[in-house]
């Protein structure tokens, strides 16, 4: 049989609770009296929406975008490219974006720059996992879930070739 790569566990479920809920908190107490626009970056931030907007008691919309940026396996290619434009008007929204992870920052720079192009009312950052270290463009995040080593992620929505997204634990891959 093939070699495997092994998810090991770095974020378990019960740790992952305990942070969307924490992130639910932050937004439900700076989004009072609004009515937000909630974007989900496809494909790997589904789980971590679906999660957070169950425990948000706000008026809001959900959308997704689709983006394209790791065209060569686990590096980024540096090219972004929108698959799936959003369905719903931009302007004038409270857009918050809700992002698996931010690694070098390339695509969520290319993606608030192309949102703020569509003129919000506002438009903040939500992301679930930060990898501060690969960094190349700054990014603001204004929730953020954890900040992982320069590991390759997957599991709670993330995949590693279209794998591993089932998993309910937040894992990182060792090669054997
Ligand atoms: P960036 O442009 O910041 O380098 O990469 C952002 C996108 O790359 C994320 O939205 C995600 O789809 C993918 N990505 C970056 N690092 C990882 C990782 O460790 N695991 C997985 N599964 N995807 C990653």
């Amino acid at each position: 049989m093939a070699s495997e790569t092994k998810p090991r566990v770095l974020f378990d479920r019960q740790r992952i609770a305990v942070t969307v809920r924490r992130l639910a908190a932050e937004i439900k107490k700076d989004y009072q009296g609004q009515d937000i626009l909630l974007i989900g970056v496809l494909k790997g931030a589904f789980v971590f929406l679906a999660d957070l907007i169950r425990l948000l008691d706000l008026p809001l919309e959900v959308d997704f975008i689709g983006l394209s940026s790791y065209a060569r396996g686990r590096e980024s290619s540096g090219k972004i490219q929108v698959t799936q434009p959003a369905s719903c008007p931009i302007k004038g929204r409270d857009v918050l974006v809700i992002e698996d992870i931010v690694d070098t920052g390339l695509t969520t720079a290319f993606l608030l720059d192309y949102l703020s192009r569509q003129k919000p009312a506002s438009l903040r950052l939500c992301a679930l996992l930060d990898k501060p270290w690969p960094r190349r463009v700054p990014v603001t995040i204004d929730y953020l879930g954890f900040s992982v080593p320069d590991k390759f992620v997957v599991g709670y929505g993330l995949d590693c070739g279209e794998k591993f997204r089932n998993l309910p634990d937040i894992c990182f891959l060792e090669d054997n």
